[in-house]
């Protein structure tokens, strides 16, 4: 399937995903999205640091990887999280998570605004915001619980 707005921001790719293959719960987007662009979602131990990961090899079928130990809403966040960079292609050969993580804040930015829009309500995510500048750490680092 086509990535017809791979250019947007991650607010906008997330708000299509929403309008192309959502309307229900931001699980079942997800995974329709994932269905219509080949991408294979996994749930499997993974170290504790780490949320998920999207490998993308050129011979392979691209993936999403959750750590199954976190919730299930979570995981979901962190899916999307990945799927956007997937749907925005942020670099060719992606490997977001772990050692080799992506490193560029903008992606990490974009990412996680695109997936807010599918599965963080504002009020939630105003005050996840809040309390990120309360404890002093970055936003965009950090998946909301
Ligand atoms: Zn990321």
């Amino acid at each position: 399937m086509d990535r017809p707005i791979k250019k947007g921001s991650g607010a906008q790719v997330g708000r299509w995903l929403w309008e192309t293959f959502g309307r229900c719960k931001p699980r079942a987007t997800l995974e329709r999205a994932c269905r219509a662009f080949g991408v294979l979602l996994r749930s499997e131990p993974l170290p504790d640091a780490l949320s998920g990961m999207l490998l993308c090899e050129s011979e392979c079928q691209p993936r999403i990887v959750t750590n199954a130990a976190e919730l299930d809403e979570r995981q979901t966040f962190t899916a999307l999280h990945e799927l956007i960079h997937f749907v925005r292609n942020d670099g060719d050969q992606l490997f977001d998570g772990g050692e080799e993580s992506l490193s560029d804040p903008i992606f990490e930015r974009e990412a996680f605004a695109g997936a807010r829009e599918i599965a963080l309500p504002l009020e939630k995510a105003i005050a996840y915001r809040d309390g990120c500048k309360a404890a002093g750490t970055s936003i965009f680092y950090t998946i909301p619980p």
